[in-house]
């Protein structure tokens, strides 16, 4: 199985990169915010609880998150592997990522952290916003989520460098570049 994690701050391109990714290696795309912002759509139990904690660009609890995330991937049990966007965000989400793939003698082959600096991720999100009209890409409501970025999620690049499996590749530039370092970081094998 390849699992791969895609990680970076909110705007680093993790989701267009995602559907590139999908399409080469066949993997099943696993994006918790879209899975967050479908249950709010559909006005579900959960999504009527993480409501307002998604248009404050608050992290959703972890219990929640975490129960979500292993649903999803039990949902796919023919999957050859899968892309984790906008997950793990905290150390304990990844904790818990790991003991749940052990349990079906998987594991993450490859983090790739994309880098882009807060300027241009500003940037991004409020060209973005004129289109998504998504609440929580406001200027102010978006301090917050790179806030909690920078707080918390960052921790998780420490803890897959420890089993080495962090690859480091530039979020600024052309996006098909950016895309074939990204299938390059994944497929060498240290
Ligand atoms: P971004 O574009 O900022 O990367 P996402 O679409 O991945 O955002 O997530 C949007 C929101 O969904 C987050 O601000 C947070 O409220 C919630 N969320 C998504 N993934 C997680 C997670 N792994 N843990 C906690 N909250 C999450």
């Amino acid at each position: 199985m390849r699992n791969i994690i895609l990680f970076g701050p909110p705007g680093a391109g993790k989701g267009t990169q995602s559907a590139k990714l999908i399409e080469k290696y066949n993997l099943v795309h696993i994006s918790t915010g879209d899975l967050f912002r479908m249950h709010i759509k559909e006005q579900t139990e959960l999504g009527k609880r993480v409501k307002n904690l998604l248009d404050e660009g608050i992290l959703v609890p972890d219990s929640i998150t975490i129960d979500m995330l292993e649903e999803e991937v039990t949902k796919n049990p023919q999957a050859s592997g899968f892309i984790f966007d906008g997950f793990p965000r905290t150390v304990a989400q990844a904790e818990a990522l790991d003991k749940f793939l052990a349990s079906k003698s998987s594991t993450i082959s490859k983090v790739v952290q994309l880098d882009v600096n807060e300027n241009e991720l500003k940037r991004r999100i409020a060209e973005r916003q004129k289109v998504s009209g998504r609440a929580d890409d406001e200027a102010d409501k978006l301090i917050k989520r790179i806030d909690e970025y920078f707080t918390k999620t960052i921790h998780v690049v420490p803890y897959y460098e420890q089993q080495k499996k962090v690859k480091l590749v530039d979020g600024i530039g052309d996006i098909d570049f950016i895309f074939g370092e990204i299938c390059h970081a994944i497929e060498t094998v240290k």
